[in-house]
């Protein structure tokens, strides 16, 4: 999952990247809302973290922008508590909010929600023969048993099961698993896949050669 933070306050960038990361979320950063407009509408970003009071574009105006051709989900976090400034947010389309100052946990837990619901996965549990992805938790049991991925195969195996049943290619992966800062080798693809296999097993994940991957339904 990769998500765009558009926010002008250093420290809290910072602290936000940094948490996102340790999830094992890809991140990529604007300081600014024009440079914010010219990623969201670039890149296929999983979530947006969008601060209202921008220099350059304020976020309002990005969104406003950025819905007449995209859909992202926009998690907008306000320095003001009114009433008029959350209506016009979500009257923007944005699909949640959060007062500043918020906790960490809070912000993760409505990310979580948001991503959800954007691709149809009401339940944060997600059941692929005896393999259960908790979404919430970020875990995965086998059997029961809770088997130990990486950040960022755990990252790779949530991606394929939201999209189950279905061709994710290996751009697509590239895109919402790597961050603009990361140099995608080829090969780190391959090298994620074959260890989810020898983790959840060879069958888990389907190859559909020079295409992409698949979780079969
Ligand atoms: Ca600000």
């Amino acid at each position: 999952m990769r998500i765009l933070i558009v926010e002008d306050e250093p420290d809290l960038i910072d602290a936000l990247s940094r948490t996102l990361r340790e999830e094992g979320y890809a991140v990529d950063t604007a300081e600014d809302g024009e440079e914010g407009l010219y990623k969201a509408k670039t890149w296929d970003y999983d979530a947006i973290l969008l601060d209202i009071m921008l220099p350059k574009l304020d976020g309002l105006g990005l969104l406003e922008e950025l819905r007449k051709s995209k859909a992202t989900p926009v998690l907008l976090l306000t320095a003001r508590d009114t009433v008029d400034d959350r209506v016009q947010g979500l009257d923007s389309g944005a699909d949640d909010y959060l007062v500043k100052p918020f906790e960490l946990s809070e912000l993760l837990a409505r990310l979580r929600a948001l991503i959800r619901r954007s691709t149809g996965t009401a339940s944060p549990q997600i059941n692929i023969g005896e393999v259960t992805i908790d979404t919430a938790s970020k875990s995965i049991l086998k059997e029961g048993e809770e088997v130990n991925l990486t950040a960022r195969e755990y990252a790779l195996v949530e991606m394929l099961a939201l999209n189950r049943g279905k061709l994710v290619t290996r751009t697509t992966l590239y895109e919402h698993l790597f961050d603009e800062n990361e140099d995608s080798l080829s090969n780190l693809m391959d090298v994620y896949v074959s260890n989810v296999r020898k983790k959840l097993g060879k069958d888990f994940i389907t190859t559909k050669r020079g295409q992409g991957y698949l979780i079969s339904v």
